[in-house]
């Protein structure tokens, strides 16, 4: 598989490294936010993941090139990359 740095163009996967999902932080919590329900959100941010078959948002870095945060788009079935953009550039 190969990827393609925004910055370096088309390099080989194993000059990346997989940085985990992209997930949506939760809010921080509030004087209104029971601490069970802010308590339950910050452990599935922290401890649970999907495993799709399909589309899939992905952090990766470029370890051995630019040191650029990417947000990558790959299908999990084909490892098909749809799209690869820098994550300061992406929201979450
Ligand atoms: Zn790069």
């Amino acid at each position: 598989m190969r990827l393609t740095c925004p910055h370096c163009g088309s390099r080989d996967l194993r000059e990346f490294t997989f940085r985990g999902a992209v997930l949506a932080r939760p809010e921080a919590a509030s004087g209104d936010t029971p601490a069970e329900e802010w308590s339950k959100d910050w452990h599935g941010y922290l401890h649970l993941r999907d495993n799709p078959a399909g589309l899939s948002r992905e952090y990766w870095s470029h370890e051995m090139g630019c040191a650029a945060f990417l947000v990558v788009t790959r299908d999990t079935r084909t490892h098909e990359v749809h799209s690869v953009t820098l994550a300061v550039e992406t929201p979450a």
